[in-house]
């Protein structure tokens, strides 16, 4: 149970679609109360009819931001007062921030990739392999450009979704990208150093499905990155560790676009550690 609201608290939250326990929420509350900060973050189910009644109830309620899931990510931009530079590049926004009386929309699933994979690798002149055309992979693959990848491979199932990606990247980020339609085991190319899964593969329930790849050209020099948070120990996750490279969990993207939103909303530096281990006891 959680406590009463009271109304010193400040408010922050997600729009989205309804869930028994959002992970999110008690990430975030357990960083509120580590730092000793009286805030609340509320899960509101909101249907995409009243988004923008709820957008501007935020407002009028003093929000001083909001996470927003699907399927608001792209609907909510028309309701904003402004966009950061990576949401205006990828056309969707994750997270809300009140500065002023503005509300202005950001993108911190791909800030919260980078900021995690910066812990083992800096991507700049890298080149990157990236699964998936989806609203995560085109999060990942507008921010590793924007931090100086060299080269990357959009490798997706349907061309028309990969296609659109590997434009939207050689049209506004200073990386060269290049598309493979993935209707086969894929090979990783020789001169690769990040490989992400950025599709859904491997997400609960389907916990056994695997990327279909050629796993023999997975060499230990190479940092290998899942987005899929439940469960972590995904088969890639597995398959890379024990070939000897270093790998980043779909937990780290959760926790950094965490800590990003929170040093957004608040000011404050909040401690992963603490995020990561809440987003732990709730994923199991
Ligand atoms: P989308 O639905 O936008 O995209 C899904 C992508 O996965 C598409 O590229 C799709 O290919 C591909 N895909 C799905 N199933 C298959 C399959 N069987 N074979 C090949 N390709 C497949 O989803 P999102 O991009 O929004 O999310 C993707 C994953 O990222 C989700 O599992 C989500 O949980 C995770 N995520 C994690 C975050 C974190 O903080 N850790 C943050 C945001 C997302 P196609 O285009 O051909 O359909």
């Amino acid at each position: 149970m959680t406590e009463p609201l009271n109304f010193k608290q400040e408010l922050t939250g997600c729009f989205g679609q309804p869930v028994a326990e959002n992970p999110t929420q008690v990430m975030m509350e357990a960083a509120y109360r580590h730092h000793g900060l009286d805030w609340r973050y509320l899960t509101i189910e909101v249907g995409p009819d009243d988004l923008s009644a709820a957008v501007e109830g935020a407002r009028a309620m003093g929000f001083r931001g909001f996470n927003c899931t699907i399927p608001h990510k792209v609907a909510v931009i028309q309701h904003l007062d402004g966009l950061g530079e990576s949401a205006s590049l990828m056309g969707a926004v994750n997270c809300v921030v009140r500065r002023g009386d503005q509300l202005i929309g950001e993108n911190t699933d791909g800030k919260g990739f980078v900021k995690s994979l910066r812990e083992l690798v800096d991507p700049q002149d890298k080149g990157v392999v990236i699964f998936g055309a989806g609203g995560a992979a085109r999060a990942i693959g507008v921010e590793v450009a924007l931090a100086g990848a060299s080269h990357i491979t959009i490798v997706n199932r349907s061309q028309s979704r990969g296609e659109e990606l590997v434009a939207l990247l050689n049209a506004h980020v200073p990386a060269d990208a290049d598309f493979v339609l993935w209707e086969g085991p894929y090979s990783i190319p020789e001169g690769t150093n990040i490989v992400i899964n950025a599709t859904s593969i491997g997400l609960f329930p389907n916990i056994d499905a695997r990327l279909d790849f050629d796993v023999n050209t997975l060499s230990s020099d190479l940092v290998v990155a899942d987005v899929i948070p439940n469960p972590p120990r995904t088969h890639l996750v597995r398959e890379a560790e024990s070939r000897g490279c270093r790998v980043i969990d779909g937990l780290g993207m959760l926790v950094n676009q965490g800590v990003i939103g929170v040093e957004y909303w608040t000011g404050t530096n909040p401690d992963p550690v603490v995020m990561r281990e809440a987003l732990e006891e709730v994923l199991g």
